[in-house]
């Protein structure tokens, strides 16, 4: 789950006091400021902007190309929804895929698939779904029960899942739906614990490794409060039941520091990440970061170790010796 979501909230709905705050297009009235953009828009204009801010991300960092096929996973929250939308308005073909990971507390589960089914059945968008109890008879919390943190198990399993689903369905990338706020708190965490080994991974576009398919945030440079503004105005219903495995405290402490740090310097963040986008090669070669893949035994998939951590947790580590299908 999002470590933020505390900070859901445009920055004003067009009056403040007695001013009325005007788009710096068409001097109709704003429905929210951007100070690091220097600008206030009314809904038509933020929609304009936020089309054009994803369109330049998408161009200035090489995410797609002509003809690729992009498949967007989705979890029924409010950033890979929009990710979807924007990348159809912007015509690229989308498939969709959802991983239902079997938790059932709050409903989280059953919720977030209802919300994603919906939401492409009404933009008549392909979709595929695939349930960990239907393949592995046994849901995340189980499979995870004796992995040291539960949120980074969830998130090995789903980016495993993702790519292997991609594979399978013929498509040449996979998007999700990180936004600003997640890549630049992950970034200073990273830094501030000098994770060398993630921080060559934080980047909105990961070329294509072995088996491992090109992976793109198309959301990288859009803040969680431009992305709520955005699910508003395109009245984008997101999934409202929250994952009972909240981030850890560490991960929101960094956030608030950062968002802390933009309410006094608007547009740090954006810089914070984007400096660090130009600058990553600095990583690269580091010996933390370069880590030699081999084929997992069972999977085939790349790996650092003989049997990769996806088979050691789901499947039978006796059965399927070379199958050459990761699903
Ligand atoms: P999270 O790790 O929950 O912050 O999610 C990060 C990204 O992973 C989301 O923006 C989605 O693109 C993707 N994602 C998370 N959960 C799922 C899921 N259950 N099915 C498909 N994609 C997911
Ligand atoms: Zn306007
Ligand atoms: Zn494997």
């Amino acid at each position: 789950m999002k470590p933020h979501q505390h900070s859901n909230r445009p920055s004003f709905s067009g009056q403040r006091g007695d001013t009325l705050v005007k788009c710096t297009v068409c001097k109709e009235a704003a429905i929210i400021k951007l100070p690091a953009h220097n600008s206030k828009f009314c809904p038509r204009h933020f929609d304009n902007f936020f089309l054009r801010l994803v369109a330049k991300a998408i161009k200035r960092y090489h995410m797609l190309e002509a003809g690729e096929k992009v498949m967007v996973a989705v979890s029924g929250g409010k950033d890979s929804l929009t990710a979807v939308d924007v990348l159809s308005r912007l015509g690229y073909s989308v498939t969709g895929v959802h991983l239902d990971l079997g938790i059932d507390e709050n409903k989280f589960s059953d919720n977030s698939l209802d919300v994603t089914q919906k939401f492409f059945a009404e933009r008549n968008l392909p979709l595929v779904l695939f349930s960990l109890r239907d393949n592995f008879e046994k849901n995340m919390e189980e499979a995870g029960k004796h992995f040291d943190r539960f949120c980074s198990f969830c998130g090995m399993t789903k980016r495993y899942l993702m790519n292997s689903l991609a594979l399978k369905h013929r498509m040449d990338v996979v998007a999700t739906g990180h936004n600003l706020d997640d890549l630049s708190t992950a970034l200073l965490a990273n830094i501030m614990r000098w994770k060398v080994r993630f921080l060559n991974k934080g980047v909105p576009c990961l070329p294509p490794q072995g088996n491992f398919l090109k992976k793109i945030k198309p959301l990288a440079l859009l803040s969680e409060e431009e992305i709520v503004t955005y699910t508003s105005i395109q009245k984008i219903q997101r999934v409202q039941s929250t994952c009972p495995h909240s981030r850890e405290a560490k991960f929101k402490r960094y956030h608030e520091v950062l968002q802390g740090i933009e309410e006094q310097s608007p547009g740090t963040r954006r810089a914070f990440y984007e400096g660090y986008v130009r600058n990553v090669h600095v990583f690269s070669g580091h010996p933390e970061a370069e880590t030699r893949l081999r084929s997992c035994i069972i999977c085939e998939m790349p790996t650092t170790q003989n049997i990769c951590t996806f088979c050691k947790y789901w499947r039978d580590t006796t059965a399927h010796l070379g199958a050459g299908n990761p699903i």
